[in-house]
């Protein structure tokens, strides 16, 4: 665990993604060992989920303090943990436990990407993520992928303000990548956070500035 505050590590690459093929959408191809229907889910948040939504605002605590909370201003709230947010976490997973490519990787980060890694871009030679989630790899090659996210909708329980350090992308800086993040001149893995570890550390602005991050 390289920083104590920030309880990350890496998953280090597979010798190359596993490319073929989707099998498309035009045809019903249900053959043995393929699956089809619907998954309905309970998510328990064993710690805090933060959900923006994209807007500012000022709440005042007990305590008299007041802290700068992301809320809609809309007075009936529904809490929703969006699907596209849920897709995209439970795709990041699927990514680093199969021979699956690195679909979101910033400018920064990519030269130091092995280039084996990068993403799919061709409808016929795709990874087993892009070839379930999808991808958009331009040129219209596009693909919709086989699953769906609905959006999970809190049925129980009730917000909180809770504080914690930002949990950076990796190369935030102008710089790239720092040297802890490489293995020779290469990216180490994919960046995981623990889960059920709450990070620790000073407010986000102090972190920026003291070059924890
Ligand atoms: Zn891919």
């Amino acid at each position: 665990m390289p920083y104590s505050e920030k309880p990350y590590e890496f998953v280090s690459f597979p010798p190359g993604p596993n490319r073929y093929e989707p099998v498309g959408h035009h045809r019903f191809a249900l053959t043995a060992g393929k699956h089809t229907g619907m998954m309905e889910i309970t998510l328990t948040a064993r710690r805090p989920v933060q959900v923006a939504s994209g807007l500012m605002d000022v709440i005042k605590l007990k305590s008299g303090e007041t802290a700068v909370a992301l809320m809609t201003k809309i007075r009936r709230r529904v809490y929703v943990i969006p699907g596209s947010s849920l897709k995209g976490a439970v795709r990041s997973i699927v990514e680093a436990i199969s021979p699956s490519c690195v679909r979101i990787v910033g400018w920064r980060t990519r030269p130091f990407l092995p280039r084996r890694m990068n993403p799919c871009s061709q409808m016929k030679n795709l990874c087993p993520a892009c070839r379930l989630f999808g991808m958009s790899g331009g040129r219209r090659e596009n693909y919709a992928g086989q699953v769906h996210f609905e959006d999970a909708v809190m049925v129980e329980g009730r917000p909180v303000v809770v504080r914690t350090p930002l949990l950076w992308a990796p190369a935030r800086s102008r710089r790239g990548l720092p040297p802890r993040y490489l293995r020779g001149r290469e990216v180490k893995g994919r960046k995981f956070y623990y889960h059920g570890t709450m990070a620790k550390g000073p407010d986000a602005r102090v972190a920026a500035g003291t070059g924890s991050i």
